[in-house]
């Protein structure tokens, strides 16, 4: 039998939890109804549906009527700066500041802007990744309607510093949004002590299912609606109400944030584990924001002389399904527009792989991927020495 494949690609999908897809069945099949109507199958949908928003809102220390449901984290990036945006450009406050080692559902959505006669600012970050707060500091005028940096980045696992970029930028009158798709579950996110404007969550990356996620909106954020043609999640975001999967990311959440701190301690030793093994074994491999504070779960590298086909397809055919830089990014060339940020040189960005690690990873895994990483690396480096790429 082929053995199963070992995943290093939680950055990018998680599997769901078998809890959340137990909780979600009846909602497909018996307890189909509409929470729009008024009969019993709609009261109950419409319950259960309330019930879910109720326990996400616990989860970050918001009310309900703060949770908005989307499609996942680019429907909630799109509707946090957008919505803001476009009441508040009327206003003169028609700038989105930035940083350009955001997700792209952040990064083209202030292109967007700039394109729909708004003004987009990217601020500059260090050789780490980390925002550099005296130029943010400069960016933030009059005119920002919105700052939105994201709190552990997907790519390089970075942490920035979301506390002082949000007193920073609150203090100079912009709403502050962030990105926390890869944030939650590993950080303690409160927004009662933390005075962000909104938040993004989206459910697969965190055993729930795919297509569904939360926006956290303040109350008293000023928004417009993207979307037009009802009244749910009061005009919000209108459509009918993805009852089940509601459910699976609730359950997801409340079973994420029960295991946090217990599965940050597991996952560090295992990312610092493999992280020891391959500097071992590959002395010139090169740790991709390695000395900032990282979040556990991924570890970015480049290997002179690889590039990140020729490494992917290596360990694909060693059963490892690892990517180069983020998932979205695996099937288009040219390197990581993160790493680029950086300054990583562009040879060495070439060469990037991300392992991130999760629920599935073991500590057999690491062991496996760490022995077989020198050999790999030799069959890249033929790979890329060919020209295969
Ligand atoms: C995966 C991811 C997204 C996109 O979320 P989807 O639910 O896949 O739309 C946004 N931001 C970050 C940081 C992510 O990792």
């Amino acid at each position: 039998m082929r053995p199963a494949p070992i995943y290093l690609d939680h950055a990018a999908t998680t599997p769901a939890r078998a809890e959340v897809l137990e909780a979600m069945l009846p909602w497909f099949t018996t307890k189909f109804g509409n929470p729009s109507s008024s009969h019993r199958l709609g009261r109950e949908a419409r319950a259960a549906y309330d019930e879910a928003r109720e326990r996400i809102a616990a989860c970050l220390g918001a009310h309900a009527d703060e949770i908005v449901f989307t499609s996942g984290g680019t429907e909630s990036d799109n509707l946090a700066i957008l919505g803001p945006w476009s009441v508040r450009r009327a206003a003169g406050r028609d700038a989105v500041v930035t940083v350009p080692t955001e997700h792209k559902a952040v990064l083209e959505v202030a292109h967007h802007v700039a394109q729909a006669g708004g003004t987009e600012r990217l601020v500059p970050v260090d050789a780490a990744g980390r925002v550099r707060m005296e130029l943010l500091d400069a960016a933030l005028d009059d005119r920002v309607a919105v700052c939105a940096v994201m709190w552990i980045n997907n790519e390089t696992g970075v942490i920035q510093d979301v506390p002082a970029i949000t007193a920073l930028a609150k203090a100079r009158g912009a709403l502050v949004h962030t990105d926390a798709v890869q944030a939650f579950g590993k950080l303690p996110i409160d927004v009662r002590t933390l005075p962000i404007d909104t938040l993004a969550l989206s459910g697969h990356k965190i055993g729930g299912p795919k297509g569904i996620g939360a926006l956290f909106l303040r109350r008293g954020t000023p928004y417009a609606p993207l979307f037009h043609g009802g009244a749910q999640d009061r005009g919000r975001r209108p459509g009918t109400e993805n009852v089940a999967c509601a459910i699976g990311l609730a359950v997801a959440a409340e079973r994420t944030l029960a295991e946090r701190e217990q599965e940050w301690t597991r996952l560090e030793a295992l990312r610092d584990t493999l992280q020891r093994a391959i500097l071992a074994r590959v002395p010139d491999a090169v740790i991709h924001s390695g000395d900032a504070a990282r979040a556990p779960h991924i570890l970015n590298l480049s290997v002179p002389g690889t590039d990140s086909e020729s490494l992917l397809l290596a360990l694909d055919l060693a059963g490892v399904c690892a990517s180069g830089g983020s998932a979205c990014q695996s099937g288009s060339v040219g390197a990581s527009h993160v790493l680029a940020a950086m300054g990583v040189p562009r040879d060495l960005a070439a060469g990037a792989l991300r392992l991130s690690l999760g629920s599935l990873t073991t500590d057999a895994d690491v062991a496996r991927v760490a022995d077989v990483f020198p050999t790999l690396v030799e069959k890249a480096r033929r790979l890329a020495g060919a020209g295969a790429f």
